[in-house]
């Protein structure tokens, strides 16, 4: 599939000022000023009804904490309808990976909602079909970081944002492996620790075929130690021996 040349992302939150944020900066900031994509944020609040401006409310069955109200929520929607997949950012929803992220920016819209709260009321997310993506398993404040990272992940993967796309395809999760380990000048640097320290050799023999091995071998070692998780999915795939 194509990736769109462009990508346009609605958010919905009661932060808008916390956006673009980071993704002003550096290489998705720059993609923003060119135009590589675009983004557009609704105030939530302004869809309340009363004095107080309220967006929520306590939960039916009692307990701590607010819910975000369905009515205003959908009154929000009807007045900025969601664009392509509506996402509502939980920690409840299923895990943003690197293949999720891929899936993502086939689309030349998203709609992304970000809770507050203890979230939004459950009817809200059904009438919508909310796609529910969680970023890791612990719990922020507020969707909006979430929302961030979700970009983040997307915009560095778009057409003419990062120049070299073999970058990519070697990178951490692309493959279904942890990338290998990075080494720059000096070749030899001594630490806080007083030792010297070499790069290793093959990597300054200039045998690209050695080097390649070298990496693949090295991401193997370094997955199967730091994510067995990871290294059981890709022997399986790969039929690798243990
Ligand atoms: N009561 C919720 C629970 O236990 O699942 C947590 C609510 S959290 C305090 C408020 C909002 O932050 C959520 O509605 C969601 O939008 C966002 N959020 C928090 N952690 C997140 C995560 N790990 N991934 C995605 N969004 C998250």
């Amino acid at each position: 599939m194509t990736i769109p040349s462009k990508f346009h992302i609605k958010i919905l939150t009661l932060f808008p000022e916390m956006f673009p944020g980071m993704l002003g900066m550096s290489l998705a900031g720059k993609a923003l000023e060119k135009g590589l994509w675009s983004l557009e944020t609704v105030q939530l609040r302004d869809y309340a009804e009363d004095n107080h401006k309220t967006v929520d409310d306590t939960p039916f069955g009692g307990g701590a904490g607010m819910v975000m109200k369905p009515d205003l929520l959908d009154k929000a929607l009807r007045a900025h309808q969601p664009i392509g997949r509506f996402i509502y950012m939980t920690p409840r929803g299923k895990p943003l990976t690197q293949a999720l992220v891929r899936e993502l920016i086939q689309e030349p819209q998203l709609t992304i909602l970000c809770g507050r709260y203890e979230g939004v009321d459950q009817r809200l997310l059904d009438a919508y079909q909310a796609e529910e993506i969680c970023i890791g398993d612990y719990v922020l404040s507020g969707g909006e970081p979430a929302a961030m990272i979700l970009l983040d992940a997307c915009v560095r993967l778009l057409p003419d944002v990062l120049g070299n796309m073999e970058t990519h395809n070697e990178e951490s999760f692309e493959n279904g492996l942890l990338e290998y380990p990075h080494y720059t000048r000096p070749a030899l640097w001594t630490g806080p620790d007083g030792v010297e320290r070499a790069v290793p050799e093959v990597l300054t023999s200039g045998h690209h075929g050695k080097v390649a091995a070298w990496r693949q071998a090295e991401s193997e070692v370094v997955t199967k130690a730091k994510r067995p998780d990871l290294w059981e999915q890709y022997r399986a795939k790969t039929k690798k021996s243990k």
